[in-house]
């Protein structure tokens, strides 16, 4: 009999957790996982799935619009918020239960509450002690609000998914992936949105020449105003409850919802980390060494809670990496390097590798192929939004070690992408790639004309 009721304890039930957790009892593990809030995690309750949801929802203002020039009569319009939210929860609750068939189905023991570690190999949940070998803490992240007069007033991507009622005027206070994709989604449902970021331009990080188009085709967007440089002081409700927020320039806005979109934390709160040795990082992220391991030997950590890239397929490849190490002895080889990501503002972006500023600073000198034009499709809408696409590629050895792209779809088709650029593929040979006609993709394998040539020095 073994001292340890479980192989491997795994705290929350999120990506990674339940990725790691499936594919150890899989291999023969006695696995746990404890979920305290919802089953799925932040991706499949308040994250991608029903952000996503919302984006094909608001995108429908844009696309009952481009019918017209295709023959086609809209006659009143009109949106109701209680139907997309509800239809939306609805999904995201039959979702919760393939979540939990999953696991019991992978013959994992599911505990429904608080985890909270007790010692280097116990895990207390709902009173009752458990004996673990390993436990691996796959917590996620939890969005930061800072702290100022009024702050008490604004609300998360938590709770956004759940509004009683559709604003008719908004604030979104940010400039990362959730800020620009809700102010998009937001504008498009029929809010009034401001956008307000701290900085000159949103998305830092991002290639730069993205951030300028994305700037533009957003601007021109009817209800959406993008302030740069602009913070909220204080913020103060009326008795209507409208919100009344003192920007730093003076002005004061009276708004019905403020939203902050301004980065997510490691979820680390009443955890048990003060009954064992486990290392946090500057920003409060789990320290791990190569193998998901922290300091105390037998805790392990993935995901958001360790910080390295916040997105739910590295949450999933990370669970799965450390799950074939521990009970197949496979090597884990986690490359951070070229993964593609996307951000579903509107329209898209679609990245993958090096942004231009950081080619140059790594291969010295670079080319740079851009095209930007008008999608067939909005030949007979009408729109004038514009398609922007860019390859940058390293001079000395003809690798594509950066592809960008600004519009419908970018995130779909740079998946494809990916693949090529973690195939070390070079410019020549995108060149000879034959194209798919008629389609906006295949101008990523017929743009010829070098735009500039940059050196480091
Ligand atoms: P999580 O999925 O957060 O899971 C952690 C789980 O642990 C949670 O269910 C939590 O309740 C549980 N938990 C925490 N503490 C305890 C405890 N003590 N006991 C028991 N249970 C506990 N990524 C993308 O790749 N694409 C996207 O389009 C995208 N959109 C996003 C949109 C939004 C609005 C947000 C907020 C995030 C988005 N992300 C997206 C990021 C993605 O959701 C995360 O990277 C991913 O969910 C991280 O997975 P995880 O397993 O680390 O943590
Ligand atoms: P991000 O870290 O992407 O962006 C945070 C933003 O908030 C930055 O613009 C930052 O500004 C700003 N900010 C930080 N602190 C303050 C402050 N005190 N006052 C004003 N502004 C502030 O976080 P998000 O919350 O947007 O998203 C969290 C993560 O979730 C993302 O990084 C991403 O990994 C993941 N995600 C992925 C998505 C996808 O794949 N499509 C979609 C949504 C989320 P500055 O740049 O100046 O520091």
């Amino acid at each position: 009999m073994s001292e340890f009721d479980f192989d491997l304890f795994v705290i929350g039930a999120g990506s990674g957790g339940v990725r790691a957790s499936r594919i150890a009892a899989g291999l023969g593990a006695r696995v746990a996982i404890a979920e305290d809030r919802y089953l799925g995690g932040t991706c499949v309750n308040v994250g991608c799935v029903p952000k996503k949801l919302f984006v094909y929802g608001s995108h429908f203002a844009e696309d009952f619009e481009d019918a017209r020039g295709y023959g086609w009569n809209v006659g009143e319009r009109s949106f109701d918020w209680p139907t997309l939210r509800d239809n939306k929860t609805n999904e995201i609750e039959r979702l919760n239960g393939i979540y939990r068939n999953m696991l019991k189905g992978a013959g994992v023991e599911l505990l429904e509450g608080r985890a909270r570690i007790k010692g280097a190999n116990t895990v207390e949940v709902d009173g009752r002690q458990y004996r673990c070998e390993r436990i691996l803490i796959a917590t996620g992240g939890w969005p930061f609000v800072p702290e100022f007069p009024g702050s008490e007033h604004v609300i998360s991507s938590n709770e956004i998914f759940y509004l009683d009622e559709f604003p008719g005027q908004a604030l979104v206070v940010g400039g990362g992936y959730i800020a620009v994709e809700f102010a998009g989604i937001l504008a498009g449902l029929g809010a009034d949105t401001r956008l307000l970021y701290r900085g000159e331009l949103f998305l830092r990080g991002f290639d730069q020449e993205v951030r300028e188009v994305l700037r533009e085709e957003m601007g021109a967007k009817e209800n959406l105003q993008l302030c740069f440089n602009t913070e909220i002081v204080s913020i103060e409700k009326r008795d209507d409850g409208r919100f009344i927020a003192q920007l730093n320039n003076g002005e004061s806005v009276i708004t019905d919802m403020i939203l902050y979109a301004t980065g997510r934390v490691p979820h680390t709160h009443d955890l048990g980390l003060e009954n064992v040795k486990v290392d946090l990082g500057s920003k409060g992220a789990i320290k791990v060494d190569d193998h998901f391991q922290t300091s105390e030997p037998s805790i392990y950590a993935v995901g958001d809670v360790i910080d390295r890239m916040q997105l739910t397929p590295v949450a999933l490849a990370e669970g799965m990496a450390l799950a074939r190490h521990l009970f197949d002895g496979q090597p884990i080889n986690m490359d951070y390097e070229n993964i593609a990501t996307a951000v579903f503002s509107q329209p898209n972006i679609g990245t993958v590798g090096l942004s231009e500023e950081q080619a140059i600073e790594r291969c010295g000198k670079v080319r740079v192929y851009t095209s930007r034009f008008r999608h067939m499709k909005h030949t007979l809408s009408g729109r004038q939004e514009k398609t922007f696409m860019k390859l940058v590629v390293d001079d000395a050895s003809d690798r594509v070690v950066g592809c960008h792209m600004v519009g419908a779809d970018a995130g779909e088709i740079l998946q494809g992408i990916g693949i090529a650029l973690k195939a070390g593929a070079t410019k020549a040979m995108f060149d000879a790639t034959i194209g798919i006609h008629p389609t906006a993709a295949e101008e990523f394998v017929t743009m010829r004309e070098v735009a500039r040539t940059v050196s480091k020095d």
